[in-house]
């Protein structure tokens, strides 16, 4: 060994012995299969067996939210559907209220452009089974007879858990929110037990409580067309959520035309005018509703459904590239030196 060397022999087990004696930081990391996504779970800053447990808990709520949710698979969601259809008042299975209840409010605040009564529609368009769908699209006359049969969430009456439709036509899909209000759920129990810093990401929508160390919750917004790439970054503060909804998710091509799977409840086709809409919320829920709302909304009429909904933090790609963004989100955006063509605009 040179001379040199040796003298600085000294200086690297010193500085290894140092690094062995800090403590790492204790970051537990699961990923699981749910929500037809994958849901990584990160909790920063805590032990290993109360880490693991609340893993496990985690693991089984998500589960059981995804089966009672179901849209179209046997379950409460499922049954509820099938006894909307008869008109009369029924009870309902009570996991699934709190969507119902909060499904009607963002419907009104929306007005009507997150519709989850659209489940029919959805059948039509093919996005009611588990395999990806090849088309071909509806007839233009089953669109206009569903259109007449006008499905909305103000035809279902609640009293306690029992719940009638007005309209036979109603079907229940919480695509657009249920993840949201899992999210939430989930985080909700992490804070319950204890646990300060963690992150709940479901293929992208998220929710995240306290810090990453001594920095905060850092994550990217994907570029909806260029895919694998990351169009920006934001940092999140204690106790927000970021939803995206995009064209890329679902969509089938048929004779070399897109057919994706966000609906416009007003005209019975795919939205044409966005590519992607992210919003930042407190409530996982209102952001996953309000992310499909504006991208119907579309970059015409996005700001109205933004100020009816309360909305601060929102941004919309529309289908040509252009950035539609309220200044208090320009403001918290990293665009990683891509070049976006930005519009700037306070709903
Ligand atoms: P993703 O779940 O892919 O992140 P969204 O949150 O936008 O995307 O939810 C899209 C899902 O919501 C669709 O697959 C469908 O089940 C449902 N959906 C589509 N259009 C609407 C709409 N206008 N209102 C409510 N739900 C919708
Ligand atoms: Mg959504």
């Amino acid at each position: 060994m040179p001379f040199n060397l040796r003298l600085l022999l000294p200086i690297f087990v010193f500085t290894f012995l140092l690094s062995a004696c800090q403590p790492a930081p204790k970051e537990y990391k699961q990923t699981l299969l749910v929500f037809g996504t994958l849901v990584n779970i990160t909790i920063y800053d805590t032990d290993a067996s109360k880490a693991a447990a609340m893993i496990k808990a985690i693991s089984d709520d998500l589960n059981f939210m995804h089966e009672a949710w179901h849209p179209w698979k046997p379950g409460p969601l499922g049954r509820t559907n099938t006894l909307l259809a008869q008109t009369e008042w029924f009870s309902a299975n009570p996991s699934v209220m709190p969507l119902i209840t909060l499904g009607q409010q963002l419907w009104h605040d929306s007005d009507g452009l997150f519709n989850p009564a659209i489940g029919h529609l959805l059948g039509l368009w093919g996005y009611h089974q588990d395999d990806p769908p090849q088309g071909p699209p509806p007839s233009a006359n089953e669109i206009k007879k569903w259109l007449s049969q006008n499905p909305r969430m103000s035809d279902i009456e609640t009293k306690g858990i029992r719940v009638r439709s007005s309209n036979a036509a109603v079907k229940l899909d919480f695509g657009a929110m249920a993840k949201g209000l899992a999210v939430d759920r989930v985080i909700e129990q992490l804070k319950k037990n204890g646990i300060e810093h963690a992150i709940v990401n479901a293929g992208g929508d998220l929710k995240a409580i306290g810090r990453h160390g001594d920095r905060p919750w850092r994550i990217g917004i994907r570029h909806p067309r260029q895919d694998g790439s990351v169009l920006a970054a934001v940092e999140v503060n204690d106790s927000e959520s970021v939803f995206t909804s995009g064209d890329y998710e679902r969509f089938y091509t048929f004779e070399g035309k897109r057919y994706h799977h966000i609906i416009d409840p007003r005209t019975g086709y795919p939205a044409g005018q966005s590519t992607s809409v992210t919003v930042i919320h407190p409530q996982a829920a209102v952001a996953d509703a309000a992310a499909t709302a504006l991208f119907v909304a579309g970059p015409e009429q996005w700001q109205d459904i933004a100020l009816k909904m309360k909305l601060q933090y929102v941004m919309l790609v529309d289908k040509h590239g252009q950035v539609h963004i309220t200044p208090a989100m320009a403001k918290r955006i990293d665009w990683l030196g891509n070049d976006v063509q930005l519009k700037i605009s306070q709903p």
